[in-house]
């Protein structure tokens, strides 16, 4: 084939996912459809993260950035996904099952597969669509950042850790075959709490790829055979303060630019660092995240002026999930059971005024009503449900539970949401 043939084929504007943005935009990516959730009920919004307020004040102008002007992805397609996932890994995902144990939420296990598909998976492909077309923006204005993605947990064939496609390996790979000529190696810093094993999976054995990784060591994922894949491997403690965390980003920040000397970044921003977050168990205080950010651009854009990318890669590991547990609609809209058909209002009501910005709502049906008295039914047997009554509502995996009559009152529903 000729080269220019082949030039045509590879250019960025046969990607759909390569959109072009107005001047008056910023390379900030979002969308409503990133938000996982059911009945529409979820409330997450991008401007409540502390990621969010970091950044802007990095650029220092705030009243600049308006919804308008936030840029839309589009949603990543199964060709789209294909050039990195297997057909195999792909395939799994339609059953709710695999995708319950991918994202470790295990009530998707038993939602049907279109609401798994519509509801959960479908905002990750928005994210991941987001997350490739940062990859363009960000050689065009020198960085950009998707507020969502970074599921540094997937690979080509295989999910977990609540991510179901490896996006960034899907970005550096489209940069590699779109933007050949400019982009040929790419430098990933990734300073969420934990490994990002998915992607140091997919480029075990690639040069042009530079990991930097700093990590919790003490939780998960453990992935001693991904950890080959890293060549600037920060592996640090619990409760690692400010003062240790941001000496050890500044001294292997600056070692893998000069030893690697990309022409690209990738930034992983997990904010699963700060003190506090029951996952992460770092003791990094918001300041620190602050300071933490400003060090990568001013390192990588300032000094350097490298295009960089930024995901937020907020998953639902750092969420609050919240399931209510109801008898199934007939084909008249209604449950048959009268307790959860008085509580919708009232819970309604609730999730509307008082749902925490990082929590996230579903409703699992249990099924009929000779199902639910069966006393062999899953959710009264499961070691994880142990339902006696419906409705019930649940934060999942502490033990803040009301069940029936207390679900009749907004106000105590309001208290299983506040903050402990
Ligand atoms: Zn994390």
């Amino acid at each position: 084939m000729a080269l220019s043939t082949l030039n045509e084929l590879n250019s960025p504007s046969k990607n759909h996912l390569y959109k072009d943005i107005g001047l008056d935009q910023w390379p900030i990516i979002y969308c409503a459809n990133y938000n996982i959730g059911f009945l529409g009920m979820e409330k997450l919004h991008p401007f409540d993260s502390s990621k969010w307020r970091s950044v802007v004040r990095f650029l220092r102008d705030a009243q600049m950035i308006t919804n308008a002007t936030i840029v839309q992805p589009n949603e990543a397609t199964k060709e789209d996904l294909l050039t990195v996932h297997t057909r195999r890994y792909l395939s799994s995902l339609k059953w709710s099952i695999n995708v319950a144990r991918v994202l470790e939420v295990a009530p998707i296990a038993v939602l049907p597969s279109f609401l798994v598909q519509r509801k959960v998976l479908r905002p990750l492909r928005y994210q991941t669509g987001g997350t490739i077309l940062a990859g363009k923006l960000a050689l065009e204005r020198g960085w950009a950042i998707n507020i969502g993605g970074g599921f540094h947990h997937c690979s080509s064939d295989r999910g977990g850790g609540f991510c179901a496609y490896a996006d960034l390996t899907l970005l550096i790979k489209n940069l590699f075959t779109y933007y050949s000529d400019r982009v040929k190696k790419v430098l990933i810093v990734d300073l969420d709490a934990h490994q990002g094993n998915g992607y140091e999976h997919d480029f075990l054995n690639d040069d042009r790829v530079f990991i930097m990784d700093m990590y919790n060591r003490q939780i998960y994922p453990h992935d001693h055979e991904a950890k080959s894949a890293i060549k600037c491997k920060v592996e640090l403690t619990n409760h690692t303060n400010d003062k240790t965390y941001l000496r050890l980003l500044h001294i292997n920040l600056e070692k893998s630019l000069n030893e690697f000397r990309p022409d690209f970044v990738v930034y992983n921003a997990g904010t699963d660092i700060l003190e506090g977050d029951p996952l992460g168990n770092l003791n990094i205080t918001p300041e620190g995240v602050v300071v933490r950010d400003e060090i990568v651009f001013s390192k990588c854009i300032r000094d350097k002026q490298l295009p960089i990318v930024m995901c937020t890669s907020d998953g639902i590991e750092h969420k609050r999930i919240f399931v209510l547990f109801s008898g199934s609609k007939g084909k008249d809209g209604h449950s048959w059971c009268p307790d959860c058909v008085a509580a919708e209002k009232p819970i309604e009501e609730a999730v509307k005024s008082s749902l925490p910005s990082n929590g996230v709502f579903i409703e699992c049906f249990v099924g009929d009503r000779a199902s639910w008295k069966d006393t062999n039914c899953p959710f009264r047997t499961d070691s994880q449900t142990r339902l006696t009554d419906i409705p019930t509502l649940v934060e999942w995996g502490t033990p803040k539970r009301l069940v029936e009559r207390e679900l009749l009152d907004t106000e105590t529903i309001k208290i299983l949401f506040e903050e402990d």
